[in-house]
């Protein structure tokens, strides 16, 4: 079979941040110390390999950059200081750039001023946005659903969520496409009831994080888990409110009455008070990201593991978008249990304009991408296998 390959793939990679791959003279280390390479699955030298020889079409439809959590085992003991661990995550962000039909993820990625451009461009904007649509709110007092009617936040934020998904959705179809294109030799019919079959494969995979936890770093794994544990809470929780809000006040007066409080006129937070269960869990989850993010600033500044010893622009802007979204929102709260009326109504708007830059830049486009990108390769690949499986039994029953 003809393999056509690309002699500046290496290049290519380079800048996405694989500085490194060309130092590797395969001794294999990597793949032997790597916890979550398989015989099915072996990675990083194989990659390492893909770089150097320019296997550009073998790279594009691999599942393995997905499965590498970058606990740096491998990079710890590369006798040639060819990082390899930051090599797979190089060839994340490629990927992605790739899956990524609007062409703009290649763009972050490959352009620190574009990156830049965007991600002040998308904040100045949400903030004007957010100053041009302000109500009349009190000054005396602190009253945030007149500073922004209230339907706005959530009819906005729908819309807003709705259009991320959409594009997401669309990119993870392409991401299917490259993984199960290009290897005619295994070619497996993939009925719709297995995708659905294996639905639980993914939810399971993107809530658990469980392939991390076999990692010899457990200080990483419990990091991620925190971090992905605190944001689910945070959506959650802004879901939930609405929903018990439409519930308790339908009790009272109707569906209707339901609806327009929690949409219109209700009072946000005023379901949960300060000692509530629910609100201690946002407040334990609004600890646990501060406290990663300023970890991961300060080991990303001392570059005390291999994770942090080549930080890619995008790297800093997500740490920098998780920080503000995070310390904008304490504000608003202090500020607004201490009534501090002005403090409260323009830390929510920096608020809202870090939530919508992180939200497009973070998640979108860059970083953030492998949250979904990453349990969407596992339950590809669980899908395959038992596509496979259904294809002998089928076989093995003439
Ligand atoms: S340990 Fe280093 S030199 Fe050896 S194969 Fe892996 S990347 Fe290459
Ligand atoms: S960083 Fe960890 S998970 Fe990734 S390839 Fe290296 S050893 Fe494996």
């Amino acid at each position: 079979m003809t393999i056509r390959v690309n002699p500046n793939l290496a290049r290519t990679l380079q800048k996405f941040g694989a500085k490194t791959a060309t130092h590797c003279f395969h001794c294999g280390n990597c793949t032997v110390v790597c916890p979550l390479s398989t015989d099915d699955n072996q990675f990083p030298r194989r990659f390492m390999r893909y770089t150097q020889l320019g296997m550009e079409e073998k790279l594009k439809h691999s599942v393995e950059p997905w499965l590498c959590y970058f606990c740096g085992d491998c990079s710890r003991l590369c006798p040639r200081q060819a990082n390899p661990g930051e090599v797979m995550m190089s060839m994340r962000r490629y990927l992605t750039s790739l899956y990524d039909w609007t062409g703009l993820s290649l763009k972050v990625y490959t352009s620190k001023s574009f990156e830049y451009m965007v991600a002040a461009g998308l904040f100045l904007a949400t903030l004007i946005l957010v100053l041009l649509l302000q109500g009349n709110a009190p000054l005396d007092h602190t009253e945030l659903q007149k500073f922004i009617p209230r339907s706005y936040i959530i009819v906005g934020g729908m819309l807003f969520g709705a259009g991320l998904a959409g594009l997401v959705l669309f990119n993870i179809c392409r991401m299917q496409k490259f993984i199960t294109g290009g290897q005619p030799n295994q070619y497996v019919k993939i009925p719709v009831s297995v995708y659905i079959k294996e639905l639980g494969t993914f939810l399971y995979h993107f809530v658990s994080q469980n392939k991390f936890s076999q990692c010899t770093n457990r200080g990483r794994y419990i990091k991620h888990f925190l971090l992905v544990f605190s944001f689910l809470v945070f959506a959650f929780y802004a879901g939930l409110f609405v929903i018990i809000e439409v519930v308790q006040e339908s009790l009272h007066g109707g569906l209707i009455n339901g609806l327009k409080v929690a949409f219109v006129t209700g009072a946000p937070h005023a379901l949960f008070p300060a000692f509530h269960p629910i609100r201690l869990l946002e407040y334990a989850a609004t600890a646990a990201v501060l406290y990663v993010v300023i970890e991961s600033f300060i080991g990303r500044i001392a570059k005390r593991e291999p994770l942090h010893q080549d930080s890619h622009s995008t790297d800093w802007t997500f740490l920098f978008l998780v920080g503000g979204t995070i310390f904008t929102g304490l504000l608003t709260h202090i500020f607004r249990n201490l009534d501090y009326a002005l403090a409260t109504y323009y830390s929510f708007a920096l608020h809202l304009a870090f939530i919508v830059t992180l939200f497009v830049v973070g998640a979108l486009f860059a970083k953030w991408a492998h949250a979904v990108y990453r349990p969407f390769a596992l339950y590809f690949i669980k899908v395959r296998e038992t596509a496979l499986k259904l294809q002998r039994d089928e076989y093995a029953s003439f």
